[in-house]
């Protein structure tokens, strides 16, 4: 059966769902899809005392299921029967998904859901390996340093993955003994319902995970500002996380995990494999139609070859075809909204207007929907609005460089130090930029993520605090006591 569907007819749980339970309540905000523009529901809205409602029902759920305290395996086993569930209900699931996101819905079956799925499963299986030490003492002593789940975990996710990004907050704060109250973003709210749906049929207690729908400053402010909700882990803008670092000053001390903005450098050395680069930096930059937050938006390419790979890149870039995110044959998304398109138009003419020259692109594309033409703007300096801005869109722009110090200063961001490529084959020089390269992760002769989930996922300086995928977001998850008994 084809994966297509016809966007009229696909059922949409909408409401809040706290524990195990269906809300429609609250003042709503209208949506409209990013594949054609028509409105077509609307999300609710949740105040502070449906956040209150969540909480109570986390803490209860923790309390009658225990979830902390059985045997670790018992969680293992619990997600991963909820990891198969979401296999086995991925087509549903992506079409939830693909109505409301800019993610069609062949790319959602194959890679999100099923990578999400995977990736529940990989948290899962730290629940019964990772766990309390012994410290070394003088034997009149023992000293133990004791792991203890937080208890309430509140998450907040945005609209560009949402599926995948709620698996990453809710995979490893369950797997770590924590209950979740989970926000996701006012535009792609349902699939997260969804999730929290599928995850109570296949066994999880009812309110172990609760969705409030709602935007930031309402729903998201109550959230990280509620005194039950002992830890925060948010994914979003740079913006959005400096308001909640206020919120939760203000309101009270706890830790958070952030995963923020990105502006992504590409380096590319004459000696690298130039059609392998080309193939890797456009895909990432029309890729979600650029709004991914590790998107490659940077070109910075040995001068000698910059002609060469900007034509490969160029074509690949003209390439693309939009259609809607429910034709399964779709590759090329739709932006998220005409606020957001507008927003990508304007940097776009200020960065012609600032010097730049648009090598290909720069216009809304004469499509139903909110596409955008691909683009790739040249001779910018370092102070253009292209390079200074996260667009979040398929924006790339190109600079050429001489020498390795001069490719190194141009790579680094005043604000951003999310990810970033290098394309070279010369192993000393992959060595000494993979240590000088101010970034959460550097990609060489490659620019995506694998299906190793154990490489941990964050950024440097204004990208982000914390980690998301890994060791290293499980322990996030989880606090230690120091124990000291005089024997
Ligand atoms: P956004 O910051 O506008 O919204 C993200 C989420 O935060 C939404 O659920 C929103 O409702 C909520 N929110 C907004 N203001 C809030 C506040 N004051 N308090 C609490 N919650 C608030 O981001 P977006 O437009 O949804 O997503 C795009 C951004 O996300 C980009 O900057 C992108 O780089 C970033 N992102 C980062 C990663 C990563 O791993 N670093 C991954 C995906 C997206």
């Amino acid at each position: 059966m084809s994966l297509s569907f016809d966007p009229d007819t696909i059922p949409l749980p909408v409401g809040h769902f706290i524990g195990g339970e269906l809300i429609p309540a609250g003042r709503v905000i209208g949506m409209r899809r990013p594949s054609d523009g028509k409105s077509y529901t609307d999300c609710p809205v949740a105040g502070p005392d449906l956040i209150e409602r969540a909480a109570d029902s986390a803490k209860a759920a923790l309390k009658v299921s225990n979830w902390a305290g059985v045997r670790p395996r018992e969680r293992t086993r619990a997600l991963q029967a909820w990891a198969d569930l979401i296999e086995a209900e991925a087509e549903t699931l992506a079409r939830i998904e693909a109505l409301s996101s800019t993610r069609p819905v062949g790319q959602l079956v194959a890679g999100d859901i099923a990578i999400t799925a995977e990736q529940i499963r990989f948290f899962a299986e730290f629940a019964d390996k990772e766990g309390s030490e012994l410290a070394p003492t003088d034997d009149a002593s023992l000293g133990m340093i004791m792991s203890e789940p937080y208890g309430v975990v509140g998450a907040i996710t945005p609209w560009n993955f949402p599926v995948s990004m709620a698996g990453w907050k809710l995979g490893p704060a369950l797997a770590a003994g924590n209950a979740v109250v989970l926000k996701p973003s006012e535009m792609t709210p349902f699939s997260a319902v969804y999730l929290a749906q599928l995850a109570v049929r296949a066994g999880l207690p009812a309110g172990l995970i609760n969705v409030v729908l709602g935007d930031g400053p309402t729903t998201g402010t109550a959230l990280t500002g509620h005194p039950d909700i002992a830890k925060v882990s948010f994914t979003g803008s740079t913006r959005a996380g400096s308001a909640i670092m206020e919120n939760v000053a203000r309101t009270g001390v706890k830790p958070m995990t952030l995963e923020l903005g990105g502006k992504s450098p590409q380096l590319v050395f004459a000696d690298a494999d130039l059609d392998k680069a080309a193939s890797a930096i456009a895909g990432s930059v029309t890729f979600n139609a650029g709004q991914a937050c590790v998107a490659a938006t940077r070109l910075i390419v040995e001068k000698r070859v910059a002609d060469r790979l900007t034509a490969a890149i160029l074509e690949k870039m003209k390439a693309v075809r939009p259609g809607p995110t429910w034709d399964a044959t779709t590759q090329y998304s739709p932006i998220i909204s005409e606020r957001q398109r507008a927003r990508i138009d304007s940097i776009v003419r200020a960065a012609v207007a600032a010097g730049g020259e648009c090598l290909t692109g720069g216009n809304s594309m004469d499509h139903p929907g909110y596409f955008y033409e691909p683009t790739l703007i040249a001779d910018v300096d370092q102070a253009n609005p292209a390079i200074v801005e996260e667009i979040f869109g398929p924006v790339l722009t190109v600079q050429t460089f001489e020498s390795e110090e001069e490719a190194l200063a141009l790579s680094s961001h005043p604000t951003y130090g999310l990810a970033s490529g290098l394309f070279t084959s010369d192993l000393s020089r992959t060595i000494r930029f993979a240590r000088k390269l101010e970034a959460g992760t550097v990609w060489v002769n490659r620019y995506s993520r694998s299906r190793d989930h154990i490489l941990p996922t964050g950024g440097y300086k204004r990208s982000g605090i914390g980690k998301d995928l890994g060791r290293e977001a499980y322990l996030a998850n989880r606090r230690t006591k120091s124990v000291l008994i005089s024997l």
